[in-house]
C-alpha cells in the first residue's frame, strides 16, 4: 500500500473509531462508502476489532480498540 492510501486509512480510521454513523469514501478507490462492522473479542469483551469495509469493492482494514458503552 502506498504512504497516500494509508494515510487515508488513517483518517477514515479516525473518523469512524469516533462516529461510526459517518459516512468515509472507500479510500482504496474512492468507489464506495466504508461500512462499519464490530467484532467484539470473546476472550477479552473490552476489546473489539472495528472493521471498516468497502460496499462496493470490499477493500477493507481492521482497528483494534476498546468496546465502547453500551447505549
Ligand atoms: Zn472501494
Amino acid at each position: 500500500m502506498n504512504k497516500a492510501k494509508v494515510e487515508k486509512w488513517t483518517a477514515a480510521a479516525k473518523i469512524l473509531g469516533v462516529d461510526p454513523s459517518q459516512i468515509v469514501r472507500c479510500p482504496e478507490r474512492d468507489d464506495g462508502v466504508l461500512v462499519v462492522h464490530d467484532v467484539v473479542f470473546e476472550r477479552d469483551p473490552t476489546m473489539m476489532e472495528r472493521w471498516l469495509i468497502c460496499d462496493t469493492c470490499h477493500a477493507g482494514n481492521a482497528m483494534r480498540m476498546p468496546t465502547p458503552p453500551k447505549r
